[in-house]
């Protein structure tokens, strides 16, 4: 948490759950990945987390946007972003959409299929379009495996059916997975994908970029590497594989242009056991997995938690959400420990919250509003 976010909860007290966003923060992260990946674009995935102030804050700085949506299409342009910054990323869209957004003037697409590509011929001839390859996700805490992406070799036939059908075949793209532990997944990747540009090469199809997604960490409970090693492994698989044949770079960071900007306060609502002689208190917060904790989904996020009651004695707990919903549990099997002093009406803050949190809430269920944000 920043001194910016602990004064603005001091002075403003706002009512729990909250999620604060300090805006310098993703300032700063954007910046420092700019500073450590100097050659590539940043598409700043904007699912992770859309408020205007955020897009705003980074269009500003001259972030291009990747976007999933006709909606996220248009809530980047409401910030005054140019459609030339924009690439419609998502490889499942509506045909009227595609030809929305080229109508708006967007000129880069992705697509990982031959319907999605014959769409785009159709509907967005002539521009830009990268296939998204498979790759196997190994460690990442949140894999965005199977759902997309096809097989080098399909990926590799799709692109050269495009060059046939009208659109510029530009690149290929992948993600290694959300929260990355493992960096050399970037380099796993990348050896498959310049065997595509050269196989793509000899027969006459110059592709000129390469999508590395996201897959850059926040700080959760555990320890990850520093930015500086990821950036480090990129590079390094960048020139390994491609030498001095180097492509254009995009990446599409999310988790961590937002992630450590914000901090979720919430409030104990009632600390209870479920027997006499159960070893765990059962905690609930008045956030859960439907008030923006859905990364909580099987225990893959491990956020951290603070307590004003920090550094007394600990006990183990079960932490749940406030629904009533029994899917409504942050943590079951993961050793979480708070003080043995907590009490109800304490407020708990829950660390590292800016990414994947608002756009998760729920609209109302059980009558909990969604997550209201606030940036400063
Ligand atoms: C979600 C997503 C990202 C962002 O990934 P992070 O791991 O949060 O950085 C980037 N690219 C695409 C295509 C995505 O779907």
């Amino acid at each position: 948490m920043t001194d910016r976010i602990r004064r603005f909860l001091r002075d403003k007290q706002p009512e729990t759950p909250c999620l604060v966003i300090d805006l310098d923060v993703v300032e700063f992260n954007y910046k420092r990945m700019r500073e450590l990946l100097p050659q590539a674009k940043i598409f700043y995935a904007m699912k992770a987390n859309p408020a205007q102030e955020v897009l705003s804050r980074l269009g500003k700085l001259g972030s291009s946007f990747d976007t999933a949506s006709r909606g996220e299409i248009e809530q980047c342009m409401a910030q005054g972003v140019d459609a030339n910054r924009i690439s419609f990323g998502n490889t499942i869209k509506k045909e009227r959409d595609i030809a929305w957004a080229f109508q708006q003037g967007v000129r880069l697409f992705a697509f990982d299929s031959e319907a999605e590509m014959l769409k785009l011929a159709r509907s967005a001839p002539g521009a830009r379009v990268f296939c998204r390859v498979l790759v196997d996700c190994g460690g990442a805490e949140w894999p965005l495996s199977r759902k997309f992406g096809c097989a080098p070799e399909m990926a590799r036939d799709l692109l050269r059916r495009a060059a046939e059908m009208g659109l510029e075949p530009y690149g290929v793209s992948f993600h290694v997975g959300s929260q990355q532990t493992d960096l050399e997944q970037w380099d796993r990747a990348l050896a498959q994908v310049s065997q595509m540009f050269y196989a793509l090469a000899e027969t006459g199809i110059d592709l000129k970029m390469v999508n590395l997604g996201g897959g850059f960490p926040a700080r959760y409970r555990a320890d990850v590497q520093p930015l500086e090693a990821y950036c480090e492994a990129v590079q390094r698989a960048l020139v390994r594989h491609f030498g001095n044949r180097m492509p254009e770079v995009i990446i599409e960071p999310g988790r961590s242009m937002v992630g450590d900007a914000g901090m979720i306060q919430s409030e104990v609502v009632l600390i209870s056991r479920k027997s006499a002689s159960d070893r765990k208190r059962w905690v609930y917060l008045d956030v859960g997995k439907f008030g923006g904790l859905a990364e909580t989904m099987d225990e893959s996020i491990k956020y951290r938690l603070t307590t004003p009651r920090d550094g007394g004695r600990t006990g183990p707990v079960v932490l749940a959400g406030p629904t009533c919903d029994s899917a409504d549990i942050l943590y079951e099997k993961t050793e979480y420990r708070l003080p043995l002093a907590l009490k109800v009406g304490d407020k708990v803050e829950i660390q590292a919250t800016g990414a994947y949190t608002t756009t998760y809430s729920a609209v109302s269920f059980n009558g909990f509003a969604p997550l209201k944000a606030y940036c400063i």
